[in-house]
């Protein structure tokens, strides 16, 4: 039998190190106060596992792997630097599609040479069982995060259209594959070839056939749970490559993004099962809401009108949405707060859990700008003070706004909670133009409310001249 030699203790100990930096590191980046210092830990944790496994195996040669980091590096160190803040939700599921094809491929490496992975059992010709079942489990869950996070960024990217994509008897085709690739890890011990190829090419298929029926206000939770899965796949792999950093990180990864998961699930009003059966529950008549603009009456303002209406307010409450990131708006923004505390106006910040293009992506805006965190406020404690604001200004926010959430059945956002802006005395709303829609595609009463008034035109532009306007 082929053993795996006992790893030396420091190994041991270097890889614990490790793993307690990266358990740090996810304490550290639960709050935007502690998030920096998080994110050392998690480089200092990495650092450690990356050194400690190039240092003690043999897998390539020294300049091969230099080789292979450097083109890594540069590839992912050009790709951050160009990347726009709002493109970041596509990026992280390219990523995650990457870590779930190094997954498939590690698993069938390791078929293919057993002997190199130290996987074969006592008779030195067949892999062991229990082998078996990791590269097996590790293959399906590396393909399934593939190509779901392939059409993830296919959908997030503009590629694919957002709507949910229904197959007729979706549910029975997925249960079948699903069904079909247990059963087929099951009997991955009959060791045919025929089985490894059919378990990856049903995962791809499934991996496909779980994403596309998702859409619109579901694409948050889909990311965090692609994400939770590259963590599984990744844990998988540690155990292929007899890596325990690898064991140890996949499965932080994995729980951590299956626990936002499911909080973005009950945030966003959706059942986790549905999700992740992929469109469970969506109707299948499906886009709702409608996409073609009616012609009601609103009432445009401009700059010198907002800055008057809020100057004479008692609270102005912020709603930040994707928009604001479009436009990077949010530097102005708090400049726009701090005038207004100024003239002992009282100012918050709400923030829905969906603003934006990926899970927190209004507070890292708004900390970048040092928007103060106790001003900032989340849908649950702030909801009820819309009725005692004097002004709600949404700026590039739409679908968290959206009333169709809780009137219009067939809408695609239909049961998510919203910000209820429509009860604050005046509602001034930020956008570029009336044709352009958020990102479920669909219309907003809120625009055509008596107490709304348009400011159409660029966030950030339009925040500049409010200010100038202020300071006259
Ligand atoms: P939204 O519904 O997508 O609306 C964005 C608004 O910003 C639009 O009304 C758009 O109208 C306006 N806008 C765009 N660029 C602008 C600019 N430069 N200046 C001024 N306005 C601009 O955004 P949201 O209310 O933040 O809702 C987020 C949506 O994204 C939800 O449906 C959510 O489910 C989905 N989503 C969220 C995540 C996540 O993790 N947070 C991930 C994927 C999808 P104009 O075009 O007329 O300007």
């Amino acid at each position: 039998m082929h053993e795996v030699a006992a790893a030396p203790a420091w190994v041991s100990l270097a890889y614990l190190v490790s793993g307690v930096l990266f358990i740090l590191a996810l304490r550290g980046l639960s709050s935007p106060a502690s998030s920096r210092r998080g994110n050392r830990f998690g480089m200092a944790g990495m650092l450690i596992a990356v050194v400690t496994t190039l240092v003690t195996h043999e897998i390539a040669s020294l300049p091969e792997i230099l080789i292979a980091i450097a083109i890594g590096g540069v590839i992912g160190f050009v790709t951050a630097k160009k990347i726009a803040m709002t493109d970041m939700p596509q990026l992280v599921a390219a990523f995650h599609s990457l870590v779930g094809l190094a997954a498939v491929l590690v698993a069938i490496a390791a078929y293919m040479n057993p002997e190199a992975f130290h996987v074969l059992d006592a008779t030195g010709t067949d892999i062991l069982q229990v082998s078996r079942i990791e590269m097996g489990l590790g293959v399906a869950i590396g393909a399934i995060t593939f190509s779901g996070s392939v059409i993830a960024f296919l959908k997030l990217n503009g590629n694919m259209g957002g709507k949910p994509i229904m197959l007729p008897g979706r549910h029975i085709i997925n249960l079948g594959t699903l069904a079909a690739i247990v059963v087929l890890v099951g009997l991955f011990h009959l060791n045919t070839p025929e089985l490894f190829i059919a378990i990856v090419v049903l995962s791809f298929i499934i991996g496909f056939l779980l994403i596309i029926p998702i859409g619109g206000a579901d694409m948050p939770v889909v990311v965090s749970m692609l994400n939770s899965y590259s963590g599984w796949a990744a844990a998988a792999m540690g155990f292929t490559l007899h890596n325990t950093a690898m064991i140890i990180t996949g499965a932080l990864v994995g729980s951590s993004g299956a626990i936002l998961s499911y909080i973005m699930c009950r945030a966003m009003n959706r059942s986790f099962i549905s999700v992740i059966a992929g469109g469970f529950g969506a109707d299948d008549a499906g886009s709702g809401g409608g996409e073609a603009k009616e012609q009601r009456p609103w009432k445009r303002g401009s700059a010198e009108d907002a800055a008057f209406l809020m100057g004479q307010a008692e609270q102005v409450v912020i709603v930040p949405g994707y928009g604001m990131a479009v436009s990077q708006a949010q530097h102005v923004l708090r400049e726009m707060g701090d005038l207004l505390k100024a003239e002992g106006v009282k100012v918050k910040y709400a923030i829905h859990p969906v603003a934006g293009r990926m899970p927190g992506h209004m507070n890292v805006l708004l900390a970048e700008a040092n928007v103060p965190y106790d001003e900032v406020f989340e849908l649950e404690d702030i909801n009820s003070e819309f009725s005692q604001t004097d002004v709600a200004f949404v700026i590039g926010a739409n679908d968290v706004t959206n009333p169709a959430a809780k009137t219009d059945k067939t809408s695609p956002i239909y049961g998510m909670p919203i910000l209820d802006v429509a009860n604050a005395k005046t509602v001034l709303f930020v956008k570029r133009s009336m044709g352009g829609v958020g990102y479920a595609g669909v219309d907003n009463d809120v625009f055509y409310m008596d107490n709304t008034m348009m400011l159409l035109g660029d966030a950030k532009k339009m925040v500049e001249e409010i200010v100038k306007s202020m300071a006259h």
